[in-house]
């Protein structure tokens, strides 16, 4: 007799702030649909970023998932067979990608200043977002091969100009993203030598088998990009889920500067868990 493959879900928070509200309400999504699925979550501590990473919020991190009432089977406090679930451990993984990357031209070296690129580059129109890159280093290809290691410029993916991306989100429904319009040649790997969101993401979430991506509606048009490197890479495409955001009383969306709506100060301030989850529900759909 068949069984359908294993739901494997994840947690992939990054430790450069207090969890908030919005965390708080993706997350619970997360849990409830591997639980429904009697599945397994796994925690990952996307850690990458040295400059903005902090231990003491990635521990904080783990203690507001736990008070919540978030269970996870694997994770950096309780290993699994695909450990380790730290990002900043993980580096010779996305290495190995960056070769995979430079040795079949996907990827070009991108010696732009941040001056130049400030100068050339449209503005996105999400304040988040990565600008549109002009194209001014694609004509690096040939250089790759040169470099042993990725460090001391950007490496750019080419995205090829108007092909359509589309995936049907579990949650959103049909997506479609445009190449070269929604987004250009995005960075996988910075000038300061640290991996690049879309690639270790991508990445790590084939090598532990990661079944569902359930995650903000911020990350939508990343998962276009992340469609185009799986691609890339010869990778396993999970399903996607992204969920609504929860915004303030003024319909920003919630970012970790929002310190009253950490889950920290709302428990500061008496309120339970079943409480702070209450108050996902408008911000889901
Ligand atoms: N670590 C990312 C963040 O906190 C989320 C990554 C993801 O879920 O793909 O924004």
């Amino acid at each position: 007799m068949s069984t359908a493959a294993t739901y494997r879900g994840r947690l992939a928070p990054s430790p450069t702030g207090r969890l908030h509200l919005g965390h708080a309400c993706t997350f619970w999504t997360a849990y409830l649909r591997a639980q429904e699925q009697k599945g397994v979550l796994v925690l990952r501590d996307e850690d990458l970023d040295p400059q903005r990473s902090k231990p003491e919020y990635a521990e904080a991190m783990l203690e507001d998932l736990k008070w919540l009432g978030i269970e996870w089977q694997e994770g950096p406090d309780i290993g699994g067979p695909f450990a380790p679930y730290r990002q900043s451990l993980r580096r010779e993984f996305y290495l190995d990608a960056w070769r995979k990357l430079r040795d079949s031209g996907a990827i070009y070296p991108c010696t732009c200043s941040r001056k130049e690129l400030a100068l050339a580059t449209t503005a996105p129109n999400d304040v988040d977002d990565e600008p549109l890159y002009p194209g001014r280093c694609r004509n690096k290809a040939e250089e790759a091969s040169r470099y042993e290691f990725p460090a001391g410029v950007n490496w750019r993916f080419r995205v090829s100009d108007a092909e359509v991306i589309e995936f049907a989100d579990q949650h959103q429904g049909s997506q479609s993203y445009v190449a070269g319009r929604d987004f250009g040649d995005f960075v996988v790997w910075r000038r300061d030598d640290v991996p690049a969101y879309q690639l270790a993401v991508v990445v790590d979430d084939a090598a532990m088998r990661v079944t569902e991506v359930v995650r903000g509606a911020d990350l939508l048009k990343s998962t276009a990009r992340q469609l185009l490197l799986l691609r890339s890479l010869g990778l396993p495409v999970p399903r996607y889920f992204h969920c609504g955001l929860v915004r303030d009383t003024f319909g920003a969306r919630l970012a970790k500067r929002h310190d009253a709506l950490s889950l920290r100060a709302l428990r500061q301030l008496g309120q339970s868990p079943a409480e702070v989850l209450s108050l996902c529900n408008g911000g889901q759909s």
